[in-house]
């Protein structure tokens, strides 16, 4: 049995004041929530990973961030790597989120190297697949979220895998109000449980939790949840409030 997984994405949100009051809200509000029943953990922009890693603490609620570099140390501008992530108190590192593969530009390759890192530096990677609306109007969905999948995990062995979540979030559904149907999720989570008990072993793929993640809400959180292969929620907007996200966190393990 996959213990569902809701993560909060707050991408370039928040400030000092209010991420570290969106992370005591958060806490609050999971306080009587069984620690069994549902992993849950927050992304905050690399800058309040600190602090919000403080308000965090001895609470159930983990830490997460939005990116993660590849490379150890040294001369690389902007980036932060997998140590200094766990320094910060990271559990987890979102890698290959929509927005970095659609707005700032990244690859298939870099994204591999990205979750390959991540790994070795101890830190849990959660893989962001999903088709942008033109692949999905084009039939392309199976073909592009196959590639995504395939090459993202290039070179990892079985071992590793283990440590990895997948979120499936429709390019078409993210910060849109669009969410794709609890079938049209299901359709693509068991696309890829199918192409990862392929490339690994039933009992492996078994055990992976696939998140789904574009738009997901209080009142859609529960009938998504539902879906046989969806173990778990990547929440953008919704998780800015910490009511919605608390709501969407119970309507998961409801
Ligand atoms: P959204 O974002 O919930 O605002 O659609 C989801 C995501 O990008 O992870």
């Amino acid at each position: 049995m996959r213990k569902p997984f809701v993560a909060g994405n707050w991408k370039m949100n928040t400030d000092s004041h209010s991420s570290v009051a969106l992370a005591a809200s958060v806490v609050s509000g999971t306080e009587e929530i069984e620690g069994g029943e549902v992993d849950v953990a927050v992304c905050p922009p690399f800058v309040y990973l600190q602090a919000v890693s403080k308000a965090l603490s001895s609470s159930r609620v983990a830490l997460g961030a939005q990116d993660i570099y590849f490379e150890q140390k040294g001369a690389f501008t902007g980036e932060i790597s997998s140590a200094m992530l766990k320094d910060a108190g990271c559990t987890y590192a979102i890698c290959g989120h929509s927005e970095r593969r659609h707005v700032i530009g990244e690859g298939d390759e870099l994204i591999n190297k990205k979750v390959t890192a991540a790994i070795l530096g101890g830190i849990l990677p959660i893989l962001c697949v999903g088709e942008l609306i033109e692949e999905r109007k084009a039939d392309k969905t199976a073909e592009v979220v196959t590639r995504q999948l395939k090459k993202g995990l290039a070179n990892l062995s079985e071992a590793k895998l283990s440590a990895v979540t997948i979120a499936y979030e429709p390019v078409w559904a993210i910060g849109t109000g669009l969410t794709a149907t609890p079938q049209q999720a299901q359709e693509v989570h068991a696309l890829i449980r199918k192409l990862l008990s392929d490339m690994y072993s039933r009992a492996l793929a078994e055990e992976i939790r696939i998140q789904y993640g574009g738009s997901v809400k209080p009142d859609n959180a529960e009938e998504i949840m539902a879906q046989k292969d969806v173990d778990g929620l990547l929440v953008g907007g919704a998780s800015l409030k910490a009511d919605d996200f608390v709501a969407i966190i119970k309507g998961a393990i409801s």
